[in-house]
This record gives structure tokens, C-alpha cells and sequence, in this order.
């Protein structure tokens, strides 16, 4: 029988092996396992890193034996029986602590119960990996009856542990309970010794341009590597697949939808050229130029896929609108689709008042190139449902606009012609196939971000869109100065809200921020690993209306209010009838209220960068100067204070962007990652490859525009074509 990538592993380990593989790790043909790479290679004597374990991990380490002792334990107290006579004896308890350190020093504790031959095999000197739920006594981190595999010394398992581990760098794999990280390793290498060499997938030009490795000696060095160099070569072999396939499908998806239909509308119209002639300021320079690029776009017979990114403030819903009102002059109509019902609510409130009488389309005396501005939400009641959606169903409304549910609701259009979606990062190809199946022809769609999204990121969750970037903000902003604040420094915290005071004595409004709801079972948890839960908005809204803030008009604002109460608060506060806002990322985007400006983040250390950019957004909104405190536990010199005060460093969201993707974990960013899951992007890094990202997408242009069915390399064409099936995967950004 010859064995192949393909080949089921019950064939090539054993029935009993593979079913443990696949339940354990979903890995069941030969080519799953050669892709369960190794997260790390240790080496004899390396630091274990001892002192990063955390508590429930399952972890493996790399440490020497330094001593081992048994001693029986105390016996438990005898149980007494229902007639008060006592009963049997409790048995006898054995306890083997075996202590393993790596190089600095940094101690291990080993436990078995009642298996006193351990300390027998595990005797001081002996190097071995050790695996197993990293849990706490006494304060003292330990493995409970670990597994374990030994190295050397007279523990070792003989000639297979020397073998198994004869190379210098040893591969740790992503292990569970039943299958510890030699017996993958083994597995392994059984099937790197009983697999055909594999062809190579990678087009024969691309791999000798880049001087990359071939795909059998790639996989051979990244399970059992000779040296770290060409571990070195077969990870930039390995990623560079990776990248080359996930371009070709992005290139040649933006290819495919080039040469779909749609419905030209444009350029210009009248009542764009009107609204242009009420606006009361000028288009700064970015939007007529987006502006422009957007026109031509809507006005070819091919759709628009751009995505528009800018900061909070630099004017994209006027792009947005701008591109509306064109489409609408020419018969089309528009959906604005937010990610939240307050904010679908705001936005359609600030573009009827933007377009004034532009908006009252029908009704009496309104101008005759005004359209109809519709909303719809779950707050509608069946008969203003109803009569929303006949306006949307006969084209009477010009743009609809509602959050994602409107293209899942059974929402007909008479002619959709574009899609606006604002603020979401989970707009992806699933998304857009819903659209289509709304409109004969696709809709041009424009996704607008706050979040000015890395290049290397651009290029891969989004690299099948046009992108464009509004740089600058419109002139006559207020600046925001921002701050870190230890929250438990009374005197810092007493200064804080006698600044929001401050703020509202002056006339303005404040925002207070939360991670949390509350009234939920965080609230009832508070082990020795969790010293407390995050804030809660109900409890810091109480604490801040009996306290510090008695006497101000306090408004609560959280995801669980039904939608009426949110509006109405989000109401209130916008026409300036409460001065602070208590509230939960529900403000987190797209909330314009010009008079705000002091926001206080609570336990902002459990916000992520751009959240808190974004959120910082909220205030310098008009010609006032903002002040953001960030408010929190962080210690000095901490990985969160550090990120806290980079926010507090810069207000510009290019650079926090950039560092915000340093500081994510990679799988956060594209989807699966270590947990077994089958994915396509195991070794690439957004961070780290952008190099590869950008070579391997003018390598994937060049291939589909000269061969677009990828005809002439049937190998790669099929892996191009198992990622593309697997849509959403990693396009759609967490
Ligand atoms: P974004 O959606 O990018 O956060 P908006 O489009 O909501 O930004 O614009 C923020 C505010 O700036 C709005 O009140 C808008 O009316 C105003 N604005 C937009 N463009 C300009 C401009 N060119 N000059 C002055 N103000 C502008
Ligand atoms: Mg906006």
C-alpha cells in the first residue's frame, strides 16, 4: 500500500492512535497531522519558562529533576457509621513530590499519589518533558500526576527516548490530556517515514524566484529539524504557501466581481448638487477626493467593493451620504446598515437633518428631488413596520437604513443599488451573498471603518476590496488630552470627577465607561484568580449618583435596555438633558454629541487599543478641547499600562493601529488559531511576514491575471479552491 498525504491515519498509526488524534485534535488523514505543526522546539537546558505558567493551563515543560521524597500522609480522620461506632480504617497515603526546575532556578512541583516507585524513576539530574494541568497548592504552582517522557539518566525510556529526542531541537506540539506531546511527535514520525514524498503544490516559478524550500523537505524540517537555519527556511517555505494561496483567492475574487454586472448610476445628480450647495462648510481635500473616486465607481457597470477607513470625525458618513444621494438621483436606493440600533437610530437622525427638506420626499411642498429617509428597528411597531416597508418595497425611500438585520429580514427593494456599512469589521463574503440575493445585480458597497486598518491587514481579512483613506479631520476640531489615572489613588480619582463636575458647570456633557453590564454571575464569582470583576455600569451609575456626582442629571445606557429605553436616553443626552452619560460600549462608535467632552474609562486596561480609540472619539466632537481620563489598576511598567499610555500618547489612529495588531494575538486577527481547528493561516503573521504578505500578493497578480482559471498548476489551483470554499474563515477580522 502506498501511503499518501491523503491517506486516513488509522492506516498509518493504528485505529486506536488515529481515533485518539481525531477526537482529540480533528486530525484524521496523514496531511492533518504533517500539518499540526509545532508551536515551539525546545532544546536540552533552555529555561523552561516556569515563571509564565498559568493556572489550569495544560502545558508541557522542558526541566531537569532536582529532588524527590515520598512520605505518607496523615490519615483522614475515621468516618463514623449511623450507630456511632466507627467505621473502617481509612487506607494508608502515599505522596511522591518530585521537584523539577529549568535553568534559572525557577521551581516545579511534581505530585503522585500512592505511586511511590515515581521517585524511583525520577531522580534528581534527569532531564524529561513534563506534561500536564498546571494548578495551585498552598500558593506553590504544580502538575498533578503529570505525564511524563524522560531524556537521559536512569529513568530514561530507553533507546526510543534517545532516539526520539537524538536532534537538538525537540518539537512541542499542541497537545491534550490523552495525547501528550511525544506521542504527536511519534506519530509523526512514523508518517514522515511512510509517506510518499508529496509533489509540490507551489508553482515551480514563484518557488525558484524566492529561493524557497521544497514542500517534502519543508515538512520533514519543521517536524524534525537538523538546525535552526533550516527550520529557519522551512517556516518561510510553509508561510510563504500560505500567503500565496490566501492571495490568489482574494485576487481572484476581486477579479471575479470586476467582471459581474451591476447597475451604473452617476455621476452626479441634482439632488447631490443640491445638497452640495446647502452644506455649510467645504469638503476637506481626502473627501473630495474619495468623493470623486467613489462617483466614478458607482458610475461604471461593474460593482463597487471599497472600503473607506478614516478616523472618528474625519467626515466618512458625508462621504457615505454624498455617494447615497448620488445613486438615489438616479433611481437607485441605498441601505445604511450600522452594527447597533442606536446607532442606526443617530444616523438616521443626523442625515434627515443634514438633508432637511431633501428628506421629506411626497410631502407637501418638499423639493422634487427629495427622497424618502426611512428607519427600520425592532422598536417599530407592526404598522409602522409595515408601512416602512412598503415605502422600501415601492422605492418611495431613498435610504433605508437599519442594522445588519435588514438583510436577513425579508426587506425587499425595489432597486438596491448601494450598501453603506458603517463601523464593522465582520462585513465579509457571507454578508455581500446576502446582498445579492436582494437585488437582480449586486449592489456597490462601500464598509466604513474608524478603525484605520494596518496594510498587511488591508491585504488579507479585507484584500479583496478597493481601499481609501481620509487622513485628515476637518479644520476647527478641539484637541482631547488624555491621561492614565490609578483608580485606586483616592486623590487621583477625587480629581477626576471633579473635573467631569467641572465640565458640566461649563455647560458641557461627560461620558462615563464601563466594561461591563452587571447583574450577572461575574458579580458572584471572586476567586484567589480573579481579585475582583470588571466594573459594572448599574453598580458605578448608583455609586456615582450617591457620590460623586450627586447632583448632576445621570443618564444609564447598556446593551440589555430594551431599544425604546436606549433611545430615549441616547435622545435625552444628545438634546443635552442629562450631563453624564454611565454607560457601556454601546457609545462605543459613531455617537456624535458635539457638546461632550470629558470621557471617564473605568478598568480601561480591559479595553483594547483601538476600542479605546474609538471610545476617545466620542468627545472633542465640537470646537471645545476633550479630556479622556483612563482609568485604571494597571501597575506602572505593565504590558496594559504600557498600552494605556500609548493611547494616552497619540490621538493618531494610523499609528494605534499599528500597535494594536502588535499587541493582539495572531489568531484574534485571522481567525482559528492553535486549538486544533483546521486552518489555512497556521505560520503566517500578520505582524511579523509582511514581507511575505506583500510579495506573495504581487506573486498571486501576476499568476491570475496571466492564467485566471490557474489552469497550467492543477496543484495549486486545488488548494486555491479548498480555501476559497472555506469562505469566511479567516476574512472575517474578531
Ligand atoms: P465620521 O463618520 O468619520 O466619524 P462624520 O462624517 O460623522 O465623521 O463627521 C463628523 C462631524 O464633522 C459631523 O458633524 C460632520 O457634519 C462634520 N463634518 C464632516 N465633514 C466636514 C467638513 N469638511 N468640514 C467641517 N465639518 C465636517
Ligand atoms: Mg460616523
Amino acid at each position: 500500500m502506498t501511503v499518501e498525504l491523503g491517506t486516513r491515519l488509522r492506516e498509518v498509526v493504528g485505529a486506536g492512535t488515529a481515533a485518539a488524534l481525531d477526537r482529540g485534535l480533528g486530525l484524521r488523514t496523514a496531511a492533518d497531522l504533517l500539518g499540526h505543526y509545532p508551536f515551539r522546539y525546545a532544546q536540552r537546558g533552555e529555561p523552561a519558562d516556569l515563571g509564565a505558567l498559568r493556572i489550569g493551563e495544560e502545558v508541557t515543560v522542558f526541566a531537569q529533576v532536582r529532588a524527590a521524597n515520598t512520605r505518607e500522609l496523615p490519615r483522614k480522620p475515621a468516618k463514623r457509621g449511623k450507630d456511632g461506632k466507627s467505621g473502617k480504617r481509612p487506607p494508608r497515603r502515599m505522596l511522591t513530590e518530585i521537584v523539577v526546575a529549568d535553568e534559572a532556578g525557577r521551581t516545579l512541583t511534581l505530585t503522585y499519589f500512592n505511586q511511590p516507585w515515581r521517585d524511583k524513576k525520577l531522580t534528581p539530574g534527569t532531564w524529561g518533558l513534563f506534561a500536564g494541568k498546571v494548578a495551585q497548592f498552598r500558593g506553590r504552582l504544580q502538575l498533578n500526576s503529570p505525564q511524563y517522557q524522560l531524556l537521559e539518566g536512569e529513568g530514561a525510556d530507553g533507546a526510543e527516548a534517545v532516539e526520539e529526542f537524538a536532534g537538538a531541537l525537540i518539537p512541542v506540539y499542541p497537545a491534550t490530556a490523552d495525547l501528550p506531546t511525544w506521542k504527536i511527535a511519534k506519530c509523526v514520525r512514523i508518517a514522515l517515514d511512510t509517506v510518499a514524498d508529496p509533489p509540490d503544490p507551489l508553482p515551480a516559478a514563484v518557488r525558484s524566484r524566492r529561493h524557497l524550500m521544497d514542500y517534502a523537505t519543508a515538512l520533514r524540517q519543521i517536524h524534525r529539524p537538523d538546525s535552526f537555519e533550516s527550520l529557519g527556511a522551512a517556516k518561510q517555505r510553509l508561510k510563504w504557501q500560505e500567503a500565496l494561496v490566501m492571495q490568489a483567492v482574494l485576487v481572484g475574487r476581486k477579479a471575479e466581481a470586476a467582471l459581474e454586472a451591476a447597475t451604473p448610476y452617476g455621476p452626479g445628480g441634482p439632488i447631490l448638487e443640491r445638497f452640495d450647495a446647502s452644506l455649510p462648510f467645504k469638503l476637506t481635500a481626502g473627501q473630495r477626493e474619495v468623493g470623486e473616486e467613489i462617483a466614478a465607481e458607482l458610475s461604471r457597470p461593474h460593482p463597487m467593493h471599497r472600503i473607506l477607513q478614516g478616523d472618528v470625525g474625519s467626515g466618512k458618513t458625508l462621504v457615505a451620504l454624498r455617494a447615497m444621494l448620488q445613486v438615489v438621483a438616479h433611481g437607485g436606493q441605498c441601505a445604511l446598515l450600522a452594527p447597533t440600533e442606536v446607532l442606526a437610530a443617530q444616523h438616521h437622525r443626523s442625515i434627515a437633518e443634514m438633508l432637511g427638506e431633501l428628506a421629506r420626499g411626497g410631502e407637501l411642498g418638499s423639493p422634487d428631488e427629495a427622497t424618502r429617509v426611512v428607519l427600520l428597528t425592532g422598536s417599530a411597531t407592526a404598522a409602522q413596520r409595515r408601512d416602512i416597508l412598503d415605502d422600501v418595497r415601492s422605492g418611495a425611500a431613498g435610504i433605508v437604513v437599519g442594522t445588519h438585520a435588514l438583510l436577513y429580514d425579508g426587506v425587499d427593494f425595489a432597486d438596491l443599488g448601494l450598501v453603506v456599512v458603517d463601523e464593522q469589521h465582520r462585513f465579509g463574503v457571507e454578508q455581500r451573498d446576502a446582498l445579492r440575493s436582494k437585488a437582480e445585480r449586486p449592489p456597490h458597497t462601500l464598509v466604513m471603518t474608524a478603525t484605520p486598518i494596518p496594510r498587511t491587514v488591508a491585504m488579507t481579512v479585507y484584500g479583496d476590496l478597493e481601499t481609501s483613506r481620509l487622513t485628515e479631520l476637518p479644520a476647527g476640531r478641539g484637541s482631547i488630552d488624555t491621561h492614565v489615572v490609578p483608580y485606586r489613588d483616592r486623590r487621583w480619582m477625587d480629581r477626576a470627577w471633579a473635573r467631569v463636575r467641572e465640565e458640566v458647570a461649563a455647560g458641557r456633557q461627560a461620558y462615563v465607561v464601563c466594561p461591563r453590564v452587571g447583574g450577572d454571575e461575574a458579580d458572584d464569582q471572586a476567586g484567589d484568580e480573579e481579585p475582583r470583576p470588571p466594573l459594572a455600569v448599574t453598580d458605578v451609575f448608583d455609586e456615582l449618583r450617591a457620590g460623586p456626582l450627586r447632583g448632576l442629571r445621570l443618564g444609564l445606557l447598556h446593551g440589555r435596555l430594551e431599544p425604546d429605553r436606549k433611545d430615549r436616553v441616547m435622545r435625552a443626552y444628545a438634546a443635552g438633558d442629562l450631563d453624564v452619560l454611565v454607560a457601556t460600549t454601546v457609545i462605543e462608535v459613531g455617537v456624535d454629541v458635539p457638546s461632550a467632552t470629558a470621557m471617564v474609562i473605568l478598568d480601561a486596561e480591559r479595553f483594547g487599543i483601538s476600542q479605546l480609540h474609538q471610545l476617545r472619539g466620542r468627545i472633542g466632537r465640537g470646537r471645545h478641547p476633550g479630556l479622556c481620563l483612563l482609568v485604571s489598576e494597571a501597575a506602572e511598567g505593565s504590558t496594559s499600562r504600557d498600552r494605556l499610555d500609548a493611547v494616552a500618547s497619540t490621538t493618531n489612529g494610523f499609528a494605534l493601529a499599528e500597535l494594536d495588531l502588535e499587541q493582539r494575538r495572531e489568531g484574534d486577527v485571522l481567525g482559528a488559531s492553535q486549538s486544533g481547528r483546521k486552518s489555512h493561516v497556521k505560520l503566517l503573521s500578520l505582524l511579523r511576514d509582511a514581507d511575505i504578505i506583500y510579495a506573495a500578493r504581487r506573486e498571486a497578480t501576476e499568476l491570475v491575471e496571466s492564467d485566471r482559471g490557474l489552469d497550467s498548476e492543477p496543484r495549486f489551483a486545488a488548494l486555491v479552491g479548498d480555501l476559497a470554499a472555506d469562505r469566511g474563515d479567516y476574512l472575517e477580522k474578531g
